[in-house]
This record gives C-alpha cells, sequence and structure tokens, in this order.
C-alpha cells in the first residue's frame, strides 16, 4: 500500500476528547450543559439504529439529550408544534430531526420552522443558502460534509489551491462539500451522472471525493498519483462469506486505488465515524453561540 491511511476511527476520537474537555469546562467555568434534541418519527430501523448512536454519543461526552419518538402517522401540525416548543426550551441547543420522514410529511417545512440557531444538521436553507455564497457563513455545516473536511485538515492535506473534484451533487453530500472546498479556496469541479468523462475529470483531481452511492466505482486509474482520495460511500455489497450475507463498501475501489492515492480514507472506518461528531461539534457551537462565547 503506498496511500497512507486516513483513519476515521483515530481522527473521530480524538474530537471526542476535545468535545468532552469543552464540555467539562463550560460546565465548571459557565454552568452551561450543552442539550440535543433527537426527534424521531415512526419506526424506521435504520433511523433508529442512528438516533440511538447519537443519544449515546450525547451521553459520552456530557450532553443533556431528549429523544422524541413520535409515531409513523403523526400529523403535520404536531410535529410542527414539537419542533416549536423544542426552539424554546433553553436546555435544547441543537435539534435534530431524522431525515427521511414519513412521505406524508413536508420535510421542508419541517426543517425550515428549526430555529436557525438550533440547527445541528445545517440543512435549514438559509444555512445552504449562507454555505452557497461568498463571504457568508453559515451558522452550522451539514456534519458528512464537515467530517470530510475535518478529515483533509487533521491529516495536513492542504485544500487552499488544490483541484478538487466532487463526485455527486445531492444536497446532503455532494452539494455542501463542494461549496466547502470552495470557501477553503479549491478549484472544484462538481460530477454527476450526466457528466461525460468521469474518470478524465478525477484524474485532474489533488483532492478527489466520492460521494455518489455505486459500490467500488472508483478505479485505480481515475487517480492521479498522490491524490487524497475521500470516500463517502456506504454501499452493501452481497458476500455469503460474511454472517450477515453482505458487506459495506465504499464508492472507492479501495484494493487498487490504494496504491496509486497519497491519502485515502477507509469503508468502514473512515467518513462514516465524523458523521456523529461533527454534530456533537456543531451542537457544542450551538451552546457556545447561545451563551455569547462564539459568534
Ligand atoms: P444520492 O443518491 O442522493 O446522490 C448521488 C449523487 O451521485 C447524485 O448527484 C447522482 O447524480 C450522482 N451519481 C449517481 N450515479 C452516478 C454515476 N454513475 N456517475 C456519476 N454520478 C452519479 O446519494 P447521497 O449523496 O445521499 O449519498 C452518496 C453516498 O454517500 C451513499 O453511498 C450514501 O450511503 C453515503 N452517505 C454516507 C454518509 C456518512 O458517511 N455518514 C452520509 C450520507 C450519505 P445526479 O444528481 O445526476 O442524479
Amino acid at each position: 500500500m503506498t496511500a497512507q491511511l486516513i483513519d476515521g476511527k483515530e481522527i473521530a476520537t480524538k474530537v471526542y476528547d476535545e468535545i468532552k474537555a469543552e464540555v467539562a469546562e463550560l460546565k465548571a467555568k459557565h454552568g452551561i450543559v450543552p442539550g440535543l434534541a433527537t426527534v424521531l418519527v415512526g419506526e424506521n430501523p435504520a433511523s433508529q439504529a442512528y438516533v440511538s448512536s447519537k443519544q449515546k454519543r450525547c451521553t459520552e461526552v456530557g450532553f443533556h439529550s431528549i429523544g422524541e419518538h413520535l409515531p409513523a402517522d403523526t400529523p403535520q401540525a404536531e410535529l410542527e408544534a414539537l419542533v416549536q416548543r423544542l426552539n424554546e426550551d433553553p436546555s435544547i441547543h441543537g435539534i435534530l430531526v431524522q431525515l427521511p420522514l414519513p412521505s406524508h410529511l413536508d420535510e421542508e417545512r419541517v426543517l425550515s420552522l428549526i430555529s436557525l440557531e438550533k440547527d445541528v444538521d445545517g440543512f435549514h436553507p438559509i444555512n445552504i443558502g449562507r454555505l452557497s455564497m461568498k463571504g457568508r457563513e453559515p451558522l452550522f455545516v451539514p456534519c458528512t460534509p464537515a467530517g470530510c473536511i475535518e478529515l483533509l485538515d487533521r491529516s495536513g492535506i492542504p485544500i487552499e489551491g488544490a483541484e478538487a473534484v466532487v463526485l455527486g451533487r445531492s444536497n446532503i453530500v455532494g452539494l455542501p462539500v463542494a461549496m466547502l472546498l470552495l470557501h477553503r479556496n479549491a478549484t472544484v469541479t462538481i460530477c454527476h451522472s450526466r457528466t461525460k468523462d468521469l474518470p478524465a475529470t478525477c484524474r485532474g483531481a489533488d483532492i478527489l471525493v466520492a460521494a455518489v452511492g455505486r459500490p467500488e466505482m472508483v478505479k485505480a486509474d481515475w487517480v492521479k498519483p498522490g491524490a487524497a482520495v475521500i470516500d463517502v460511500g456506504i454501499n452493501r455489497v452481497d458476500d455469503p462469506t460474511r454472517p450477515r450475507g453482505y458487506r459495506l463498501t465504499g464508492d472507492v475501489d479501495f484494493e487498487a486505488v490504494k496504491e496509486v492515492a497519497g491519502h485515502i480514507t477507509p469503508v468502514p472506518g473512515g467518513v462514516g465515524l465524523m458523521t456523529i461528531a461533527m454534530l456533537m461539534q456543531n451542537t457544542l457551537n450551538g451552546a457556545k453561540r447561545a451563551a455569547g462565547l462564539i459568534d
């Protein structure tokens, strides 16, 4: 292997340790305990698992947490009333509505009701709008994209001036990652399903972020020697040799690409571990901002 492994577990552990230390200081000096509310509607098992790991992390880092679990047939008005109550609750600094919501609910309307100051998922249209404007700063940045940048920064990979290629333009990953890279003065190309020559475009990248949801799509000859490759993809592929009958793989052909890249994230063990770490960081920042300790 020539590439240096970007170890998401090691970096996320560092982030959690730093947050724990800051929470202890906030409590001791200012009597503040950061608070996160999670809102889950329905019984989607994956969403239940995500929410419970977020709450577990809250406990570990010393946050206060509230877990609201509503039935799948909850009317829009009831969900909106809950969000309003949490907006007004001074012990809560972050509100996370777990997506996707059941199809009868208007997701965009619910997300836009979350107070801008508590939008720790970073999906409020104003936060996304600020992220897309030069010279403006969102109060919160979406967690998975923020995790990608954190991995680059903590691995000492320069962003300013780099040629960055982002594969994927979704609202939750591709687009915000591209905007963050642009904010940091990379030259950014965004690719999607209509891009004509993906391999050639990718070969120009010093930083290649793959967020397409296609198992092992990025091949070794798509990658510039020495490039930093950040693999956001989490795909299940059948594998009868595994007890569960499947394994998880990224959007990058890891085994081949690691022989060409300079840095690479594994799947699992890379970006996936950073998402909740960034959620905790956002919640801590929300608490500090509410107390006037940061802008
Ligand atoms: P979406 O399906 O919303 O978006 C996929 C994007 O990839 C689209 O922009 C699509 O283009 C593009 N795309 C799809 N197929 C191709 C192709 N063959 N060639 C070029 N572009 C293509 O996915 P998400 O952004 O939500 O997620 C991407 C991956 O990241 C998934 O594997 C997901 O599981 C993972 N993920 C991981 C997270 C984590 O680590 N915590 C969090 C969120 C997601 P177009 O716009 O033209 O349709």
